[in-house]
C-alpha cells in the first residue's frame, strides 16, 4: 500500500496517508479526527510509544510537567511552532508527571526536553525551554534529509 504511516494522536489507530494529502486535511479512518492538525496534541504513554515507533512523518515530542515553570513558559511557543510546521512535522506533548515511565524509558533527565522521531528512530533531542523560532530551527536541523 502506498502512503506514509501515521498514528492518529487521538485514537492511536495507524493510518496510511498519501504524501500529497499531508497538507490538505487527512483524517483518521477510524475516529475522523484530523491527522495533521497544526496543533501540539497532548498524548498518553501508549499513543506516544506507538507513534514514535510507527510514524513516517517526523514527530517532535515535548516532554513536560505541570509543576515545571520553564515548561509552562514554553507551551505557547511549542503551540506556535506546531502551526508553523504543519504538514512537515507533527508536534505532541507528553505529561511526564502522569506518564513517568516514559521519561525513564527515554532517558530524560530534565524537562522540558524535546525529542524528534522518525520511523522508530530518535533523530535528536534538546533540553531547555525554547522560543518558537528555535523550536522550528531545531526541527529543521533534526529532520533534515
Ligand atoms: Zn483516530
Amino acid at each position: 500500500m502506498a502512503g506514509l504511516k501515521l498514528v492518529c494522536l487521538h485514537c492511536a489507530q495507524t493510518n496510511r496517508v498519501p504524501e500529497e494529502k499531508l497538507r490538505s486535511g487527512a483524517k483518521c479512518g477510524t475516529c475522523g479526527v484530523a491527522l495533521i492538525s497544526g496543533k501540539a496534541v497532548e498524548i498518553d504513554a501508549a499513543t506516544f510509544a506507538k507513534a514514535a515507533r510507527t510514524d513516517e512523518v517526523p514527530l517532535l515530542v515535548d516532554f513536560w510537567a505541570p509543576w515545571c515553570g520553564p515548561c509552562r513558559m514554553m507551551a505557547p511557543e511549542f503551540s506556535k511552532a506546531a502551526g508553523q510546521l504543519k504538514g512537515l512535522v507533527r508536534l505532541a506533548k507528553v505529561n511526564t508527571q502522569d506518564h513517568q515511565q516514559v521519561s525513564q524509558k527515554q532517558g530524560i533527565r530534565g524537562i522540558p526536553t524535546m525529542i524528534g522521531y522518525v520511523k522508530g528512530r530518535e533523530k535528536g533531542r534538546q533540553a531547555g525551554a525554547m522560543q518558537a523560532a528555535q523550536i522550528e530551527a531545531f526541527a529543521a536541523q533534526t529532520f533534515r534529509r
